[in-house]
């Protein structure tokens, strides 16, 4: 029988570690202690937005304009997010004694020295995932002893919310990379309106009240109650919204006028 990855061609070089263990560990005794806290590009998805923020007991729009640069990234109809760097360079959050964020840190610090590809080919019915080690010459972390699988270096990093969220998130990339504008062009009204929904929830949340959206939508009691109290429930939601009021697509039912 031959597994996933046996089946999937990947870029020369890039083999999938299956089962196979990797060594890793990063801790403060390591000569490059913090050093990838420097000089970093750092995207940031939306769920690490929502982490981050609350950490930090900001709003989310606070937390966009004072920790974040929005950037034209692969996706060329939808803005990509990234860690502003301080003015040495490095991340804001880096403290004296490491990560000072590190229970909130995002989903690119905790996945380091895995990369993760996700084979959502449309045959398949549930999407493969594959994990490959990546390597920075600068990391000592890599001649350490501690052993590791995959398995075990997700739980360890708390990863599996983390990608969950990603996968939901990528859908959405796919979404976007139709250009589903409508003739607005980049930064239009719509799009500003997905940004929201997407990387913004308390702005969103705003939104919401202000325009009384949630009069149009039949959603249960339940997850109504937790849309309105819960950042995550909330992102799930303005998903959905994106893609009805921008896609039509039927992810959400509409209240019959009276
Ligand atoms: S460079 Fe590697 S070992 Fe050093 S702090 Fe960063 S992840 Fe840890
Ligand atoms: S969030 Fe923490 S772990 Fe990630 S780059 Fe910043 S200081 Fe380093």
């Amino acid at each position: 029988m031959t597994t996933p990855s046996q089946e999937k061609k990947f870029p020369k070089g890039m083999v999938p570690l299956e089962k196979k263990p990797f060594k890793f560990s990063c801790h403060s005794e390591v000569s490059c202690f913090t050093k990838c806290c420097r000089n970093v590009d750092m995207p940031l998805y939306p769920y690490d937005i929502i982490i981050m923020k609350q950490k930090l007991e900001m709003r989310s729009d606070d937390f966009l304009s004072k920790h974040v640069n929005v950037v034209r990234g692969a996706n060329p109809f939808f803005p990509t997010l990234m860690m502003k760097m301080n003015q040495v360079n490095a991340c804001p959050f880096l403290g004296p004694s490491g990560c000072a964020i590190y229970d909130s840190r995002p989903s690119a610090c905790r996945m380091y020295p895995l990369e993760r590809a996700v084979d959502r080919s449309p045959d398949k019915g549930r999407p493969d995932e594959f994990f490959f080690l990546t390597n920075h010459d600068y990391c000592m972390g890599h001649k350490e002893e501690q052993e590791w699988t995959v398995k075990d270096w997700l739980r360890d990093q708390g990863l599996a919310l983390h990608n969950s969220h990603a996968d939901r998130w990528a859908e959405m990339d796919t979404f976007f990379s139709t250009n589903p504008w409508d003739g607005e062009g980049v930064a239009g009204p719509r799009q500003q309106a997905a940004f929201l929904a997407c990387y913004n929830m308390d702005g969103f949340r705003d939104y919401i009240e202000t325009k009384n959206i949630f009069a149009t939508f039949k959603i249960p009691a339940t997850r109504l109650r937790s849309i309105q109290n819960n950042d995550e429930a909330l992102l799930s939601f303005g998903y959905d919204w994106v893609k009805m009021i921008i896609g039509g697509m039927p992810t959400l039912k509409m209240r019959k006028k009276k």
